[in-house]
C-alpha cells in the first residue's frame, strides 16, 4: 500500500472528527502523526485526537511526550488537532495513569481497560472502576468497554456515566477485530440511548488507514436507533464546542 495511493483512494469521511487514534510513539502502532493527519485531511476531516497509549501500558509513551504536545500546531493541513491520550483504569478505586494537572491541560482524555489488573470473573471490580472512574472530572470519555474480557454490569455504570456527564466511545476497532463484542456493543449503546449519555464513533487507528472508516460503528448506530445528534463528532463545530466546555469544567476542578 502506497501513501499516495491511500490518499487518493476518494473516502470521504461519514465523522468529522477521529477520536481515538494512534502512532507509532505507542511501539504497537505503524503511522506517524503526519500521515494520520494526511489521512484525515484527504477523507474530508475537520479534526483529530492524538491519543497515544499512557505509561502504564507495555510500550505507552513516558509522561514528558504528553507535557510537550503543547510543541504541536493546532491545526496540520486544515485539521484541527486535539492533544490527547488514552489513559489505563487501573483499579476499583479508579486510578489513572498520568496526573491530574497534565490531564487538565489536555483536550481529550480517554480511559480504557488493557491491562491485566482485572480478569473476567472481576466483576464487581469493573464495576467499580468505572464507577469510580466517571467521578474523575479530567476524563472526558470511557473508551472501549464493550471490547475484551472484562465483564460489568452495564446498567448502574451506564449510569454513573450518565450521572457524571461521561462520553462512551462507540469503538470502530472493537467490532471490526473482536467480532463477539459485537453484541455487547450493542447492548451498551442502548442504553446509552436510554440514559442520553451522548457518544463518539472512533476508529481506534493504529494503522493511518483506520481513520475515516465508520462502517461497523455506523451500523451499530443503526441497529440500536441512537440518535445523530447526540453524537458529538459528526460535526466538526459541535465537538469543538464541547471540547472548549470541558476545558472549562477542567480548569475550575484544577483551581
Ligand atoms: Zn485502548
Ligand atoms: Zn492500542
Amino acid at each position: 500500500m502506497e501513501l499516495m495511493n491511500l490518499l487518493a483512494d476518494g473516502i470521504e469521511s461519514p465523522v468529522a472528527v477521529e477520536t481515538h487514534c494512534h502512532t507509532s510513539v505507542s511501539a504497537h502502532a505503524y503511522s506517524t502523526l503526519m500521515e494520520n493527519v494526511m489521512v484525515a485531511a484527504a477523507r474530508g476531516m475537520k479534526g483529530l485526537c492524538v491519543t497515544d497509549h499512557a505509561p502504564e501500558l507495555f510500550d505507552g509513551a513516558p509522561v514528558y511526550y504528553f507535557e510537550n504536545l503543547k510543541s504541536l500546531p493546532d491545526q496540520m493541513m486544515g485539521v484541527r488537532l486535539y492533544r490527547g491520550a488514552e489513559l489505563n483504569l487501573m483499579s476499583a478505586a479508579g486510578r489513572v495513569d498520568l496526573p491530574d494537572g497534565l490531564l487538565s491541560r489536555l483536550d481529550w482524555v480517554i480511559a480504557s481497560i488493557h491491562l491485566p489488573e482485572f480478569s473476567p470473573g472481576d466483576r464487581e471490580a469493573v464495576n467499580a472502576a468505572y464507577q469510580n472512574l466517571a467521578k474523575n472530572p479530567f476524563v472526558d470519555v470511557i473508551g472501549h468497554c464493550g471490547r475484551g474480557k472484562f465483564f460489568f454490569d452495564w446498567e448502574p455504570v451506564i449510569k454513573a456515566f450518565a450521572g457524571h456527564g461521561k462520553v462512551v466511545e462507540v469503538n470502530e476497532l472493537s467490532a471490526r477485530a473482536v467480532p463477539e463484542s459485537v453484541e455487547r456493543c450493542a447492548g451498551i449503546l442502548a442504553l446509552c440511548k436510554q440514559y442520553e449519555v451522548p457518544v463518539v464513533l472512533s476508529a481506534d487507528a493504529h494503522f493511518a488507514d483506520a481513520i475515516g472508516r465508520y462502517d461497523h460503528a455506523l451500523s451499530l448506530v443503526e441497529q440500536v436507533g441512537y440518535p445523530k445528534d447526540r453524537i458529538l463528532n459528526l460535526d466538526g463545530e459541535r465537538f469543538e464546542a464541547y471540547v472548549q466546555e470541558r476545558r472549562r469544567e477542567k480548569q475550575r476542578h484544577i483551581r
